[in-house]
């Protein structure tokens, strides 16, 4: 292009040499335009188009939808593209803030204060972007905007119907964040199977959107390859059974990626090319990987990125540059000694109900050079008769999030014991208004301190509901929800891990510390070291004489990812190492 820009300019300059000064105007007019068509088309391979990747998933559910979306993005990012991924979720629910755990496991928080799926939090830890509302959106959220609508009367009389006024709502949403202008790459990943009732409308509007994309659009469906033990043989049938049940729904997928426990080998994966009309090529398996955070590179392996791109209209050059998370891997790879972790909560039999915690565990241990065993401690089961039993051994406590009087108690006996035997403990959220409160019990002598969330008629209500929560009646949404600032006390321990005095963490809470109180904590030891710089909220307790004793009122563990550890898990994580080795000599 820019010779082509070269020639027209030579050519210009050679005829206005040649030329008389009538013609020389005509010239001119011809060699703008042509140099014009020149620049559109320089710019047009320079910027490319938003493309639209769709993620959706068959056969059975738990196939890891979130963490191939997320591989994919982090290849895309590594290639110098910019990714986002967003989440549909087919229920009824506005935000899964409302539901507990059981059901949903964790509630990841945005920077924006959207209380979202889990799997955001994936797609930060694997590409390093923070999301927004914008990136998790529900059936709840489509209906609630549809019906607005209609009782504002944009519908101009019409019947609202699920096509098309529910799937229009659903293709703006899709398309919302590409608009931004923001992202070459916009991946949705589809909740549920194919084949729920609930996801049809979603489906749906990804048939429509192919037609109306055509080449900036690409689908990748996820299926599952069974091995059946007896027969010592993988069964693709459901693999063919799903993509069939896509197809009649409108949709021809273009790449399939199969889960599987063993290796697919190269002529099944032929054979299910041909019975799904896909290229040989677009078929990919994910095996079950030691590590989340391998699955990147084994897709990489298997030119998974590259496939969608071309796929896309994209010729990929290159290689994804994957040094800093290969970097990453080697240490986890290369760590042997082990850091055992005690998390204390009561949701802990759940795999999901503290993911965050858990990667952000993981995460600092890596970077220490370590393993990290976590021992998940039921909360409800600690009494003072076991405690010692219980949280023997550990090398750091965490004492985690949460709602409600169900294993509080417990979590008072955990954190005496911890406090009293010096050990490194990271409260957070719930965990730190429970590390003020047990410090106002056994140490300031208020033998009924609580939280009023526990005990609305507590005579020492150390921990109380925010001013702005009184007039609160709804539940959903309603918290201290997001990103604030922070400003921590110079020469405090929180301050030197961050290495900073003003930080930005993410919150989830309606009740904080009680400052009428904040004195009195403070001439006994307990330290409030960061608050919020417009109101004074306490945001960070920490107990200098102990080796580690930080609370925080905010959630670090939403902003630690692979490649952007949280500054205060490493500092725990640190700390927890030195005890471990200090004990050993
Ligand atoms: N239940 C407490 C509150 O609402 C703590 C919340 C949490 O741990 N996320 O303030």
């Amino acid at each position: 292009v820019k010779e082509q820009i070269l020639y027209h300019i030579q050519a210009l300059i050679f005829l206005a040499k040649v030329l008389n000064s009538s013609h020389f105007i005509d010239v001119t007019c011809t060699f703008f335009c042509n140099f014009a068509t020149c620049l559109i088309n320089y710019t047009n391979i320079f910027s490319v188009e938003t493309k639209y990747i769709f993620v959706t998933g068959g056969v059975v559910s738990s196939l890891g939808k979130g963490i191939i979306s997320s591989s994919l993005a982090c290849l895309l990012k590594a290639r110098g593209y910019r990714a986002t991924i967003q989440k549909f979720d087919p229920y009824i629910n506005i935000d899964p803030g409302t539901l507990n755990p059981y059901e949903h496991g964790e509630c990841y928080v945005t920077v924006d204060g959207h209380e979202a799926d889990l799997d955001l939090g994936h797609y930060e830890r694997f590409t390093n972007v923070p999301t927004t509302r914008a990136n998790n959106v529900t059936t709840g959220r489509i209906y609630q905007s549809v019906i607005e609508k209609e009782r504002r009367g944009d519908y101009l009389g019409k019947t609202v119907q699920i096509i098309p006024h529910i799937t229009d709502e659903i293709k703006r949403n899709v398309m919302a964040l590409g608009k931004t202008g923001n992202f070459d790459f916009v991946i949705t990943e589809i909740g549920g199977v194919v084949g729920d009732i609930e996801s049809l409308p979603f489906l749906e509007a990804v048939r429509q959107l192919r037609w109306e994309l055509e080449d900036d659009c690409v689908c990748v469906h996820l299926t599952y390859v069974p091995y059946i033990q007896a027969a010592k043989e993988l069964k693709t049938k459901p693999t063919q059974h799903s993509v069939k049940q896509l197809q009649q729904l409108g949709i021809q997928p273009d790449v399939l990626v199969l889960r599987t426990e063993h290796d697919i080998p190269s002529t099944m994966k032929k054979k299910i090319a041909q019975f799904c009309n896909v290229s040989p090529d677009a078929v990919v398996q994910s095996a079950d990987a030691p590590s989340i955070y391998k699955v990147p590179v084994l897709m990489h392996r298997q030119h998974l990125d590259e496939i969608v791109m071309r796929k896309a209209g994209i010729e990929p050059s290159g290689e994804p540059d994957m040094s800093a998370w290969n970097e990453f891997l080697a240490r986890m790879d290369s760590a042997t000694d082990t850091v055992t972790i005690g998390l204390v909560g009561k949701y802990v039999e759940l795999q999901d109900a503290y993911k965050s915690i858990d990667e952000s565990l993981f995460q600092a241990a890596t970077y220490c050079g370590k393993k990290v065993s976590i021992r998940y401690i039921h909360s409800e089961k600690i009494t003072p008769g076991n405690v010692a039993s219980l949280l023997e051994g550990i090398d750091g406590a965490v004492i985690a999030p949460g709602f409600g009087q169900r294993g509080i108690e417990g979590k008072f006996v955990a954190l005496e014991w911890c406090r009293t035997h010096d050990l490194p403990t990271f409260g957070i959220c719930l965990g730190m208004q429970c590390m003020v409160i047990e410090f106002a019990r056994n140490v300031l002598g208020l033998k009924d301190a609580n939280s009023t969330e526990m005990a609305p008629n507590t005579p020492h209500n150390v921990i109380d509901l925010m001013e702005e929560q009184k007039s609160i009646h709804n539940m959903g949404g309603t918290m201290r929800l997001g990103a604030y600032g922070c400003t921590l006390r110079q020469g405090s321990r929180v301050a030197s891990a961050y290495g900073s005095l003003d930080i930005s963490e993410r919150h989830r809470h309606r009740f904080e510390f009680n400052s009428d109180y904040r004195t009195r904590f403070e001439e006994a030891g307990m330290q409030c070291v960061g608050e919020n710089p417009d109101t004074g909220l306490v945001e960070v307790v920490e107990i200098p004489q102990l080796r580690w004793y930080i609370g925080t009122q905010y959630h670090p563990e939403y902003s630690s990812t692979v490649l952007s550890p949280s500054p205060l898990f490493l500092d725990f994580m640190k700390s927890a190492i030195a005890y471990k080795d200090e004990k050993i000599k």
